[in-house]
């Protein structure tokens, strides 16, 4: 039976166009014949080890503790990666930004409160996931200053925007 097997492959690789119906041929032998089975197990593991997806699995942290992912996450490079604007590929983790982006909003990784400008002198995080799904700076914190203050400044931010969109206005009438 062994001899029979080899003999076959050896026709396999002498004769390419036979490639499929001597492959059948063999694929009912092993089915009709249990032994055989022995035969094609070493070319089933090759063939099932080959894909990289098994390797690739292994490496997607199955086998990691809370710990090592916890450390993963943590790391430079992937800070890195994730710190990257999106829409002009400046790397917030090093500082950088474009002025003119939109999902930069003209700071990097920390801003000055955007409420007061910066008086009350906290310092707001960039929301990265925020920023990143958006297309627009978007930052976490809070005002220092007593909420009456911070009232009067959020005003004055709402006015400043109008009185900008009113003058403009202003303008297009003007120039009929
Ligand atoms: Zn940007
Ligand atoms: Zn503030």
């Amino acid at each position: 039976m062994e001899g029979d097997w080899v003999t076959e492959r050896d026709k396999d690789e002498g004769f390419a166009e036979l490639d499929s119906q001597e492959d059948e041929a063999m694929e009912t032998n092993m089915a009709a014949e249990g032994e055989d089975e022995l035969l094609s197990c070493p070319r089933n593991t090759v063939f099932y080890t080959l894909p990289l997806s098994e390797a690739e699995y292994v490496a997607q942290g199955k086998d990691f503790t809370k710990e090592q992912v916890d450390g993963l996450l943590k790391s430079q490079p992937y800070q890195r990666k994730i710190s990257t604007c999106h829409l002009c590929n400046q790397c917030w983790y090093d500082g950088k930004f474009d002025a003119d982006c939109p999902e930069c909003g003209g700071f990097a990784l920390q801003r000055p409160c955007p409420i007061c400008n910066g008086q009350c002198s906290n310092i707001w995080c960039r929301d990265i996931k925020s920023s990143h799904s958006f297309h627009e700076a978007h930052w976490d914190g809070e005002c220092g200053l007593p909420p009456a203050v911070r009232q009067v400044f959020m005003l004055q931010n709402l006015t400043d925007s109008s009185e900008n969109a009113l003058s403009e206005g202003m303008q297009d009438l003007s120039t009929r």
